[in-house]
C-alpha cells in the first residue's frame, strides 16, 4: 500500500471513529477478528441449519418473489419507477431492517438504502458488529413515491404482502423498524416515534424495535441526542440477539 492509500485509510478510520463517538458508541465488536464461518455460526451471525435441498427450495422461492416484485403493477407507483427495490441481504439473517420506501438513489440502482441515509445505516450496522451483507434490508414500499412523498395507505396495502413474504421466509430473531411508516405498519400503531422508540413491540411473535429513520438523523445532523437514542435502541437489539 502506498503512502497516499495509507493516509486515505487513516482518514476513513478517523471519520468512522468520529461518527461512532457522535452516536455515543462506547465499544466496538470485531467479528472479522479471526472468526471463520463455523465460529460465526456459533456466534449467531450466520445460520447453516438448512440442508442443500431446503436451500435450493428457498432460493427458488426468493427468485419467484423478486421476479414478482420487479414486474409488479399492483399500484400506481410502478409508473414512476426506474427500478423496483425488493431488498437485499442474507436470506437467513437474524436481524432485519425495514424502512419506508426507496428514494432517488435506490430507484436508480434497484438497491435499498444506498444514498446518504443508507451509508449512515451501514455505519450503524457495522457499529453493531455486523457486516451489511449479514443482515437483511428492505422497505415497506418497493417503488419510489413521486418526490419521495410519504406512501399512501392504499399503496402500503398493495405492497405490504411482499414484505410479509420476506419476513416469513427470513424469520429473523428481531426487526428494526426505521421510521414512522415501518413502525406503523409492523406495530399497527399511530403513536409518534418519540413515544414508541426504545421499546420492543411484536410482529407475529418477532420482537420489533422502532427507531428513528437514518434520513431523520441526517436532517438533524447537529442533534447528538437523537443519535444517542438510536444507539441506545440498537444496544437493546444487540442484547436481545445475544440471548436468543
Ligand atoms: S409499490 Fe409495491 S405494489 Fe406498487 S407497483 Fe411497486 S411493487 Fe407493486
Amino acid at each position: 500500500m502506498n503512502g497516499k492509500a495509507i493516509v486515505d485509510k487513516l482518514e476513513d478510520l478517523e471519520e468512522q471513529i468520529h461518527f461512532y463517538r457522535q452516536l455515543g458508541v462506547d465499544f466496538l465488536i470485531r467479528p472479522e477478528n479471526g472468526l471463520n464461518d463455523r465460529e460465526k455460526t456459533s456466534a449467531g451471525l450466520i445460520s447453516f441449519e438448512t440442508g442443500p435441498e431446503d436451500q435450493a427450495a428457498i432460493a427458488a422461492e426468493w427468485e419467484k418473489l423478486l421476479r414478482r416484485i420487479n414486474d409488479c403493477r399492483f399500484c400506481p407507483l410502478f409508473q414512476g419507477r426506474t427500478r423496483a427495490v425488493p431488498g437485499e441481504g442474507n436470506y437467513q439473517a437474524r436481524l432485519m431492517f425495514v424502512g419506508e420506501a426507496p428514494g432517488r438513489d435506490e430507484d436508480l440502482q434497484g438497491r435499498p438504502f444506498v444514498g446518504r441515509a443508507g451509508q449512515l445505516l451501514t455505519k450503524i450496522i457495522e457499529a453493531m458488529g455486523f457486516k451489511r451483507q449479514e443482515v437483511y434490508i428492505a422497505n415497506v414500499i418497493k417503488c419510489r413515491p413521486p418526490e419521495n412523498r410519504t406512501p399512501r395507505p392504499d399503496e402500503v396495502k398493495a405492497c405490504s404482502p411482499y414484505l410479509l413474504h420476506q419476513i416469513e421466509l427470513i424469520n429473523p430473531k428481531s426487526i428494526v423498524a426505521l421510521g414512522k411508516i415501518a413502525a406503523e405498519f409492523l406495530l399497527q400503531t399511530n403513536k409518534s416515534m418519540s413515544e414508541i422508540r426504545g421499546h420492543f413491540g411484536q410482529f407475529k411473535g418477532i420482537p420489533v424495535m422502532p427507531t428513528f429513520h437514518p434520513a431523520y438523523l441526517i436532517r438533524n445532523e447537529g442533534n447528538r441526542e437523537i443519535k444517542r437514542l438510536v444507539w441506545e435502541d440498537m444496544k437493546k437489539v444487540m442484547k436481545l440477539l445475544e440471548t436468543s
